[in-house]
């Protein structure tokens, strides 16, 4: 077994910045010998001779040394990879969320298993380059263009975890099931493609899928209008001991339509069927009446915002302090990839308050961090990633604080936060691999490029 020691420059550790941190990791997982962290202990150990050569020696052993300031691994918890192919290209004229929608489908009636597999790992390799270790994948898009399956129902399926396996990320694969094209109608169009007819032969479908150390099979509801009532429950069955997410009160309109169907908002359906609990990821939860934050909050249910995707397409702020307030634990998304910046999701949250409220101050920046490590690692079922501790998954992000962007603003929570972007990310670990990401984002620009002309032409 190998076991490699890293020597950090500054580390966030929590709420506090720790400096000159010395981690081991082997076989995937952070290591004892004594990494100050664990002891409590932020000063430089004393058995370090480093100085600022770039491989120091720690008790006669040489040791990496990785310059900047490292955070814990970063979740991406809500994922739709084929998304990636519209950005910049939903941006012209007017329109909703509705009109945005119809170029979605264009681009997802395109796509085989071999097309997604292309452009989802070259997505997936951007969200590596941007600190993310793993991703929450809300996957609908199953099946062949007329509705038949394939002949691996779970082509699809398979063609991303081997995605984001070759990209270098962990994936949770949120296999969702969609039925119905809104409350009580059939599927038409490309939605033919994400239905499997009822909730039970999905759940046979999503059973024949397995997960190991680098992949989890979770579930999703869709939504409500995706899933009849009545049928919610198999969903919810198939799901017992998973992560379960579910796109919820993202629009009014669908808020509207759940009320006039069912007599209860979208959070109130979701309860009365047993979907809400501490698995569950309520997506977006961006439309929500104080009982719908009881709700949430009150069942631990957790909240997952995709902030950048959410201004994008007009859907409103939502309530984040509120359903923290309530109990709900914050994650964050990226979503449609509009933009692929965790650290644009994590400020976004507070800055969007600001506006909210003509306040500032709800979120700080080592609780924003939290919900973008620790929480959302967990919300996805990696809970043994997103701190740098002994026995956690060696994940680690570095980002560079001397760029045009962070420098001068003092290499703590709030430059990672506030002031950083994706390209400043210079070092990524997953699982104890350890990637250096500026030299590879050049060619992947052009490949994504190429890749994403293919899919549209
Ligand atoms: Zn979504």
């Amino acid at each position: 077994m190998t076991r490699t020691s890293y020597l950090l420059e500054r580390v966030l550790v929590g709420e506090h910045v720790a400096q000159d941190v010395v981690v081991t990791v082997e076989d995937g997982r952070f290591v004892d010998p004594v990494s100050p962290l664990t002891r409590g202990n932020r000063h430089f150990p004393a058995e370090v001779s480093a100085g600022r050569s770039q491989n120091p020696r720690v008790g006669g052993e040489t040791v990496t040394r990785i310059p900047g300031l490292t955070l814990p691994g970063i979740a991406n918890c809500h994922s739709h990879a084929f998304h990636r192919a519209l950005r910049g290209r939903t941006q012209r004229g007017e329109g909703s969320f509705w009109t945005w929608r119809d170029q979605m489908y264009a681009v997802a009636g395109r796509l085989d298993p071999d097309s997604y597999y292309e452009l989802a790992r070259l997505t997936y390799r951007e969200m590596l380059c941007a600190g993310i270790t793993s991703v929450g994948e809300f996957h609908y898009l199953h099946h062949q263009p007329d509705g038949t399956a394939y002949d691996d129902p779970n082509a699809m399926g398979r063609a991303l975890i081997a995605a984001a396996g070759d990209a270098g990320i962990r994936i949770a694969l949120l296999d969702a099931c969609y039925l119905a094209a809104g409350i009580g109608k059939p599927p038409e169009g490309v939605q033919r493609r994400y239905c499997d007819g009822t909730a039970e032969a999905w759940a046979e479908r999503v059973a024949d899928l397995r997960g190991d150390d680098t992949t989890v099979i979770g579930a999703a509801v869709h939504s409500v209008r995706a899933v009849p009532a009545d049928q919610m429950a198999t969903v919810v069955r198939a799901a017992r001991g998973r992560p379960l997410h579910v796109h919820l009160s993202e629009q009014v309109a669908e808020n509207e339509q759940c009320l006039a169907a069912h007599g209860r908002t979208p959070a109130e359906l979701l309860d009365e069927h047993g979907a809400l609990g501490d698995l569950t990821s309520a997506v977006h939860a961006t439309h929500l009446t104080d009982h719908d934050l009881a709700l949430l909050g009150g069942s631990r249910t957790r909240s997952c915002f995709c902030p950048t995707t959410e201004r994008d397409l007009g859907d409103g702020i939502g309530p984040s302090v509120a359903l923290a307030d309530h109990g709900s634990r914050l994650t964050l998304g990226s979503d449609s990839h509009a933009i692929i910046d965790p650290f644009e999701e994590m400020r976004a949250v507070e800055l969007n308050e600001r506006l909210a409220t003509q306040q500032r101050g709800h979120w700080t920046a080592a609780a924003l961090l939290q919900a973008a490590t620790e929480e959302g690692q967990a919300s996805i079922g990696f809970p043994d990633a997103g701190r740098i501790e002994v026995g956690q998954r060696a994940d680690l992000v570095t980002i560079d604080p001397t760029s045009v962007r962070t420098a001068g603003t003092g290499a703590t929570h709030e430059t990672a936060v506030f002031a950083a972007s994706a390209e400043d990310v210079t070092h990524v670990m997953v699982d104890g691999v350890l990637h250096e990401t500026r030299s590879r984002r050049e060619d992947l620009g052009h490949q994504l490029d190429r890749t994403i002309e293919r899919v549209l032409r």
